[in-house]
């Protein structure tokens, strides 16, 4: 028969949120699974840039051609513990009126899916959550995402879900909805096998200015401060030919341009997928822009590669360095050295590249990091000729660095998501003052050497 299935993208709250190519593709790729399976399936999303907003006489929030840019929002109380920030704090998206109506229009609807993204955005997931329980008080409600496998327990206790999904949830949501509704399961992909997988559910996104694309998932590193392995548990790829299919399919049917690839591995042994991945779309003369929001690795550059990019099309390319000290490099995984920055970044240069074109990540606010190694990898990063990012760190549960964040952290972050907010600085040394922070964001920002 099929369910009729809604997909919620809910709001972020926090101090601070920005649309880096930002979409809920673990979702729609659940969307697209669905289908599969016969159930309809229908889209809301909070952070959408919805028309009834305009109409509100609200600003539309600055956009760039490359599928970037502001959300709409609005300033909301802070929760109790965050109250010592100085900092407005908001809800991104669209008003809760909006998404009232959104709601009532699906009263008819079987069962509610709905994603989380950072720890600490768990107040727009509830929200959304609670919401949804006024408004369709008797439709089963299932939260997964990143929160919800990093926080289960928190979740499960406290969000008002009917299911909390931890982990991949392609399986378990097959399996949840024959529990629940005796659905039989038609199309099971194999999990080992990417490219088994119906494509996202794309075409359920009001207005595409970019598309999200995964050429695998996992990774095959072990840093010390990141979650790649707990949310996917294996480094899986898919068939570089696969992925070019998929890209000239979007751009066929949508017409869009730009791509972000999400990745966490996108460059790792470049002739088992990028090269061969760019080649082909060089082939067939697709006219596409590629960003990278996420950290490429730079140890795979070299000069043929940093020539495919260039003339690929890779219009934002970042990189994650971390930090120019050896030891903290060691300790954390040793993903990079030093002199592969240095090397790199003149291959990218010599291939075309810019310094402000060039993005390399800095970790800030680590635990026992002195804002004197957060300085000195920022002067070396332009030294390289590079362009400094400060990335503020947010501890993870489950990362091999967590017990060290729990101990170096004066805050609870432990029994409270929302200590784990990247902009509190949660896990910085006593001598690590805001003040150092904003000079270090300052130095970041503008050449000084
Ligand atoms: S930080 Fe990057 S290289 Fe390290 S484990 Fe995470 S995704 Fe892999």
């Amino acid at each position: 028969m099929g369910k009729k299935i809604l997909l919620i993208n809910p709001w972020i709250h926090d101090f601070a949120a920005y649309d880096f190519w930002l979409k809920p593709l673990g979702l729609l790729y659940l969307g697209g699974l669905l289908r599969q399976n016969g159930h309809q399936v229908h889209f809301i999303d909070c952070l959408d840039y919805h028309p009834a907003m305009l109409a509100k006489g609200l600003k539309q929030p600055q956009r760039h051609a490359y599928g970037r840019g502001k959300f709409f929002r609005q300033v909301i109380p802070k929760p109790d513990s965050l109250k010592m920030m100085p900092k407005n704090y908001c809800r991104y998206g669209i008003t809760p009126e909006i998404f009232h109506e959104e709601l009532k229009s699906y009263q008819d609807i079987d069962i509610v899916l709905i994603t989380s993204m950072m720890t600490y955005w768990y107040p727009g997931v509830f929200k959304t959550i609670k919401i949804i329980k006024e408004v369709l008080p008797s439709v089963p409600v299932v939260l997964g995402g990143k929160y919800a496998t990093l926080c289960s327990e928190h979740a499960a206790k406290y969000s008002g879900a009917d299911f909390v999904i931890s982990g991949a949830g392609e399986k378990q949501i097959l399996n949840l909805l024959q529990d629940v509704f005796g659905e039989k399961i038609s199309f099971m992909p194999d999990e080992e096998n990417l490219d088994s997988f119906p494509y996202p559910a794309f075409d359920l996104i009001r207005k595409i200015d970019q598309l999200p694309i995964t050429t695998s998932r996992g990774c095959p590193y072990r840093c010390s401060y990141c979650s790649s392995h707990i949310l996917n548990k294996k480094f899986l790829r898919r068939d570089p030919l696969k992925v070019a299919d998929e890209i000239e399919y979007w751009q066929k049917n949508s017409g869009v341009k730009n791509f972000s690839f999400y990745d966490d591995a996108l460059l790792v042994e470049p002739d088992k997928m990028i090269i061969p991945l760019l080649n082909e779309l060089q082939r067939r003369n697709l006219s596409c822009q590629f960003h990278c929001p996420n950290g490429l690795h730079l140890r795979e550059i070299n000069q043929e590669l940093s020539d495919l990019l260039y003339g690929s099309s890779f219009k934002t390319i970042r990189f994650g360095f971390e930090t120019a000290d050896f030891q903290r490099q060691t300790e954390t995984g040793g993903k990079v050295k030093n002199e592969e920055l240095q090397r790199g970044v003149s291959y990218l240069k010599k291939a075309g590249y810019k310094t402000e074109e060039i993005g390399i990540y800095l970790l800030c606010g680590l635990p026992h990091q002195s804002a004197k190694e957060v300085r000195d990898s920022i002067d070396f990063v332009w030294e390289c000729g590079a362009k400094p990012m400060l990335a503020e760190y947010s501890p993870i549960p489950g990362t091999k660095m967590w017990a060290e964040a729990v101990i170096a952290s004066p805050f609870d972050i432990q029994g409270e998501p929302l200590y784990h907010n990247n902009s509190l600085l949660p896990c910085r040394s006593n001598d690590f003052s805001f003040a150092d922070y904003t000079k270090l964001k300052a130095a970041s920002r503008e050449k000084h050497i």
